[in-house]
Order: C-alpha cells, then sequence, then structure tokens
C-alpha cells in the first residue's frame, strides 16, 4: 500500500513538471531560445539578411533544412489579421502561405466567430534556419498564429511586441485544456485552417488535439491534420505543401488516413515523451551547428543573389495595389491580392 501510493504521488509529480514543460520546453518552435547565433553559423548568416531575392518564389529544400528565395511579406495589417512581433522580420513566405493566411483570417472572421488571426513567425527574408524559436519556418511553407483573437483595433509597434502569449492547458495539470480559456471559436479556426486542400499539417499541443479529438462534432475528415507537438499550447503552426512546379522543395509524406486521435495521441499521455534523461546515461551530444554548406548548394546563391529594392515592394499585393488607377478601390479579392487601407479594421 505504502510504495503504491509513493509511486503514485511520484507518477503524479513527475506529471506535474512534464505539464510545466509541456508548454515551455524546447519545442521545435517558438519556445527554443538562445542567446545569439554563433558567428559563421547558417543561423546567424540567413538571421542577417534583411531582404529577400529578387526573382520568382522558390523554396529550396525541406521545411527544417533550406531555405527561401523570392519570398514576399505578409502586410503588418490588414481588415482581419495583424502581423505581431515585427522586429524580428520573419514575416516572409512563399505567396501561397501569405494568401493563405490572409484567406484563413477571412473566412475565420466571417464564417467562425473569430475577429480576425495574429500572425506569429512566417520565415525569415531568405528563409533559412533561425537563431531562435524554430527548427522549421526555413522554406517560407510554415507559419504560426495564435490563438489569441486580434483586438478590435490595431495594436502599436509596441504592443506587437510585448503582449504576452495565452496558454490554453491548465496550469499545474498535466496536458489538459483549460476550459475557462478555450473555446469553441478556436475549435472552428483550426478546422478552418484544417480544410484547405494546401494545408498538409497543423501543429498544436497534445492537449489541444485531444481536447479536438473529444469534442469536435463536425465533418472529421481534416481532423488528422492536427498533429499533436510539443509546446504548441498558446499558438498553431500552420504547415503547406510544396506549391505545384517547385522542383527544389523537398515535401514530406502525407499525414496517414485517420483522425489521429488513437494510438498516437496516447502516447503523448504516457511517461515516455516527457522522460527526463536517467542520471546514468550520458547527456545527448549537442549537435553540430549548421553552416550554410549543410544546406541545400543553391542557398548559396539565395545569399548572393541582389536584394529587393526594399520590403514595402515584397510585400504582398503591393503590386496589385501599384497597379490600380488611383481613382478606383484598392483590390481585396478572394486571391488575397491587395493592400487594404488602414483605418478599416472592422469592429469585433
Ligand atoms: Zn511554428
Amino acid at each position: 500500500m505504502i510504495p503504491l501510493r509513493v509511486r503514485t504521488l511520484n507518477t503524479v509529480s513527475k506529471f506535474t513538471f512534464a505539464a510545466t514543460i509541456g508548454a515551455t520546453v524546447i519545442t521545435g518552435d517558438a519556445m527554443a531560445q538562445q542567446a545569439a547565433p554563433t558567428p559563421g553559423s547558417a543561423k546567424a548568416i540567413f538571421g542577417a539578411a534583411t531582404l529577400p531575392t529578387q526573382g520568382p518564389p522558390q523554396s529550396i529544400g525541406f521545411y527544417a533544412k533550406g531555405c527561401l528565395s523570392g519570398a514576399v511579406a505578409l502586410p503588418a495589417d490588414g481588415p482581419t489579421w495583424q502581423a505581431m512581433r515585427l522586429s524580428r522580420n520573419r514575416r516572409w513566405g512563399r505567396p501561397e502561405m501569405i494568401a493563405l493566411l490572409e484567406r484563413l483570417s477571412r473566412d475565420a472572421a466571417k464564417y467562425d466567430g473569430w475577429p480576425g488571426i495574429l500572425v506569429g513567425d512566417i520565415s525569415q527574408p531568405r528563409g533559412g534556419p533561425m537563431f531562435n524559436g524554430h527548427a522549421s519556418h526555413q522554406i517560407g511553407l510554415d507559419a504560426d498564429v495564435w490563438l489569441t483573437p486580434m483586438p478590435a483595433r490595431p495594436l502599436s509597434t509596441a504592443e506587437r511586441e510585448s503582449l504576452p502569449f495565452t496558454s490554453m492547458l491548465e496550469k499545474n495539470k498535466f496536458l489538459t485544456v483549460d476550459d475557462k480559456v478555450w473555446t469553441e471559436s478556436r475549435a472552428r479556426l483550426l478546422m478552418r485552417a484544417a480544410s484547405y486542400p494546401e494545408v498538409e499539417r497543423i501543429f498544436v499541443n497534445p492537449a489541444i488535439k485531444k481536447k479536438m479529438c473529444e469534442t469536435w462534432t463536425g465533418d472529421r475528415t481534416n481532423l488528422g491534420k492536427l498533429r499533436p507537438e510539443y509546446g504548441h499550447d498558446s499558438h498553431f503552426h500552420i504547415r503547406i505543401k510544396c506549391p505545384a512546379g517547385s522542383a527544389n522543395c523537398k515535401p514530406q509524406p502525407p499525414v496517414a488516413a485517420g483522425d489521429g486521435c488513437g494510438k498516437t495521441l496516447a502516447w503523448w499521455f504516457t511517461p515516455e515523451p516527457w522522460a527526463k534523461p536517467k542520471p546514468s546515461e550520458k547527456p545527448p551530444v549537442k549537435p553540430r551547428e549548421v553552416m550554410v554548406s549543410d544546406l541545400p548548394k543553391a542557398c548559396q546563391a539565395v545569399l548572393n543573389a541582389p536584394s529587393v529594392a526594399s520590403a514595402g515592394v515584397a510585400t504582398f499585393g503591393a503590386k496589385a495595389a501599384a497597379a490600380t488607377p488611383a481613382t478606383s478601390t484598392l483590390p481585396v479579392s478572394s486571391t488575397g491580392a491587395g493592400n487594404t487601407p488602414p483605418g478599416s479594421i472592422p469592429q469585433q
């Protein structure tokens, strides 16, 4: 009896610890922090690029090992979105990714009771590894969207830097969604994002996936695209397929059929994914820093290529806006082309 009780307590404390880590441990995503990039590393070099290359968009390599040419920026503001943490200069992506974000924001506002999206990191101007925050996001086909609704007014630049993340998890509980924070509109937003054919995966915390498995009563065809992952409790991560004609983009196999609510999800609720290495085990060898030469060859050419003249000319919709005669209204079409004049942020 006593040993059992002790074991239970141990398990509970381990799981409580795990719950904390579940939200904050290095996740291959927004939580991983490094004080500064190692000089000469791919992270340092790609992180120093302030503008994208000229020319057509190309995703080169894999989501977690590659680079991006011809990137375009998500406008910092739109009628149904605001880009966050502007100082990071990571609102660059393939036009297909930017168009998808704009479309999601519009659809969510129109159909899902979600007033608009706050967009986190997409990619750096020339993609490549980032010195903090992510293993992927390297080829312009990954984007983070906050699980916090867009406020009814445009946030100031300072607010966009400092607005805290809101976790969907209960503090001090193991992988449990906080029902005081979670809403059906968030579930609808996730399934809206999963509904687009070009979206291949959406990474969410295992607790959020579980919540969706237990509560989503609509069409479950796309539920399998929601993939449980460490972190991702205050934002979700959208990954789209290599766009057609992207010869240099290395695709990822599609997710397995089914809703993903079975065994793979159950594994996250065992101690295994949260186990710390035993003291007897050697600490894992720190992987060698990734150098530009480790990336696809074409990435060196991406670094050497001439820049566009300014971020403005490479902002998504800028060409369409420039081509529009001054007398007509700016296009805000279903393709996402068109800059939206400031001041048109709708009230919630
Ligand atoms: Zn992400």
